[in-house]
């Protein structure tokens, strides 16, 4: 069973309180198996109460210098206990210590972000009078707003959203993954330290059906920010008909990762390491196709090898560990059946780095194929495993039409010394975030999000923050 001071009760937060209940569920160490603890499996009934006292909490709006200060004091909190929470996120999510407290920063800048960027709410006159009027623009706060989020970076895909909520005035219901609630059961713990009023900040954990059901059918809740599959991402989306509530959903990617004849093609096999195995390749933004011009791939294709050869698999709390698990069976079984699939299809597997740990843990090694087919299961869906697909090009339309050949829309990245050829096919690309010549993904100042079947909305920069407002214009 996990122990730590940031964990002292195993329970969730409604209107100021850790709450429990009788039945629970089982969370477990994907490295290792080991069941870290029983978290509350709250239900229908608890999360309504917390969405009525999120409403209540809302009918006293707190002044923007206190939620300035709430924001500041939560990043503060975050990077003083950063080594604590780096070893939460490991132990139930698996990924390398060296990731989790890179997530603990990166989540920490979020609240650091929106800190600065409160003055985005000033109410905003139009310049000219128009009919002899005075007309006044207001971001208002949305409203009580749930925010549900995955297992694959359980702080920083829950900062992405919490700080927004809170900078803008927003009550907040989250309700991590079932499989990660630990880390937010941490943060829980630090930010009740800050004396929030009851009821703006809710914490609700369990199976996601009944939690999402009360979320969706209560009327006070404005507006569901949530980070997870294109599957789940449809059915809320119906889900959000019968009250037409608003939506900002991050959806799943299949990121193309294009290399042109004239590209560095050392540098593009070195930034693809961190963008293809961070998290061990369970990332909406990491490469799932890579495509690379004919006459580069061999020297490509060695340049990645030789990389991905020194990959060590492990515990995430081991320090010379690379990967980690992936995050639970199913998991590892979705990956070997697109493998399994590109090879009958005819790619060839190039190398299958062996594990290097005996743990029982839910492990895939490190593999590069080539020759992978564009029918291939691989390049129609999201992997989600540490797996690099090489297919080849002959042209720029190729390429182009290769990369956008999917209903998903949310990263691609583009490597070519030629800076005009990199703005001419970043604009044909069908994607809301471009990485040229970086492997790199979001960022709390950017804003980020997807178009085509990815979702829509956005998280980070000023736009991630006017996404928890409703705009009201006042005429007199
Ligand atoms: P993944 O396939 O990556 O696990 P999901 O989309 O299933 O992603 O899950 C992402 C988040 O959405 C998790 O917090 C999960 O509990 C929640 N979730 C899944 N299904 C529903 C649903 N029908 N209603 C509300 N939340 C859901």
């Amino acid at each position: 069973m996990i122990e730590s001071p940031l964990l002292n009760s195993i329970a969730g937060y409604v209107a100021g309180r850790w709450c429990t209940t009788k039945s629970s569920l089982e969370v477990r160490n994907p490295a290792n198996g080991n069941l870290l603890a029983n978290i509350p499996d709250m239900n229908q009934e608890q999360t309504h109460q917390a969405i009525e006292s999120a409403s209540r909490a809302m009918e006293r709006p707190i002044p923007v210098d206190e939620r300035r200060r709430w924001l500041t004091a939560i990043d503060e909190m975050l990077m003083a206990n950063k080594e604590e929470l780096a070893r939460i996120i490991t132990l139930e999510q698996g990924k390398p210590l060296k990731e989790s407290r890179a997530e603990v920063e990166y989540a920490a800048g979020f609240f650091r972000f929106f800190a600065t960027q409160l003055q985005h709410l000033e109410p905003r006159a139009l310049p000219e009078p128009i009919r002899n009027l005075r007309w006044t623009i207001y971001h208002r706060p949305a409203g009580v707003v749930g925010l549900i989020t995955p297992w694959n970076f359980p702080l920083a895909m829950l900062a992405k959203k919490l700080a927004p909520a809170m900078a803008t005035g927003c009550a907040v219901i989250s309700k991590p993954a079932e499989l990660t609630p630990l880390t937010s059961i941490a943060l829980w713990y630090l930010i009740e330290k800050l004396n929030i009023p009851p009821g703006w900040l809710n914490l609700v954990i369990g199976r996601p059906l009944p939690i999402g059901d009360a979320l969706f059918k209560h009327p006070a809740v404005r507006l569901i920010s949530f980070t997870g599959s294109t599957e789940t991402g449809r059915a809320l989306i119906s889900n959000s008909a019968s009250q037409i509530k608003r939506l900002a959903l991050e959806l799943g990617g299949n990121a193309p990762y294009l290399v042109m004849e004239d590209a560095d093609v050392t540098h593009a096999a070195e930034a693809l390491m961190p963008n293809k195995f961070r998290c061990a390749g369970q990332t909406c933004v990491c490469a799932n196709r890579i495509l690379v011009h004919r006459s580069i791939e061999r020297q490509f294709t060695a340049a990645v090898v030789e990389r991905v050869r020194r990959l060590h698999t492990g515990d995430g709390l081991e320090a010379q560990t690379d990967i980690g698990p992936l995050i639970n069976a199913k998991a590892v079984e979705k990956v070997s059946r697109h493998v399994n699939d590109a090879i009958k299809g005819g790619a060839t597997s190039i190398l299958a780095n062996p594990l290097q740990t005996s743990s029982k843990g839910s492990f895939y090694s490190p593999t590069v194929l080539t020759g992978v087919k564009e029918n291939s299961a691989m390049f129609q869906e999201e992997t989600f495993g540490p797996v690099v697909p090489i297919s080849t090009f002959d042209s720029s339309e190729e390429a182009i039409r290769m990369a956008n050949a999917t209903p998903y829309g949310l990263a691609a990245y583009l490597f070519t010394k030629n800076s005009d050829r990199a703005d001419q096919i970043a604009a044909h690309l069908q994607f809301g975030h471009v990485g040229i010549n970086t492997g790199m993904g979001p960022a709390p100042e950017a804003p980020f999000g997807g178009v085509k079947q990815s979702g829509f909305g956005r998280e980070g920069g000023t736009e991630g923050l006017l996404e928890y407002c409703e705009v009201q214009t006042v005429v007199r």
